[in-house]
């Protein structure tokens, strides 16, 4: 099934990009729930974590040095990286994505 993000990895949708590379690709989220919300998404069609495999391993570790990266480059001292996965974790698009959430002060723990 074609998800959001696959219309913005074909540009079919635009975004508002923060990085790009072979593998990957930052934006800003659409609905920001701090100063800072970014998500990284996988070229890759991947649904959500319950679908990776020992294949993707590598590519699990690029999409964290990228948010890490990417964080600095936004200038966080402090910032969450989460990756909701099925309905009930509050995942709404079936497209591997990190966010990335910092600039403001986050409660925890999560609802
Ligand atoms: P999740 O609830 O973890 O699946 O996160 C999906 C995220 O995608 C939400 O934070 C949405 O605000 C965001 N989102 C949905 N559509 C777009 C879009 N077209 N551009 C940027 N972010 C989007």
């Amino acid at each position: 099934m074609t998800t959001i993000f696959d219309k913005i990895l074909s540009g079919q949708i635009p975004c508002d990009e923060v990085f790009s590379d072979n593998k990957c690709l930052a934006f800003k989220d659409i609905t920001p729930q701090a100063p800072t919300h970014i998500l990284i998404i996988p070229r890759k069609p991947i649904k959500s974590l319950k679908d990776i495999t020992k294949e993707d391993q590598e590519l699990l570790g690029h999409l964290l040095l990228k948010g890490t990266e990417i964080a600095n480059a936004a200038g966080l001292e402090s910032w969450r990286t989460i990756i909701n996965t099925g309905e009930e974790a509050g995942q709404t698009v079936f497209h591997l994505h990190i966010h990335i959430i910092g600039g403001r002060k986050l409660s925890w723990p999560p609802g």
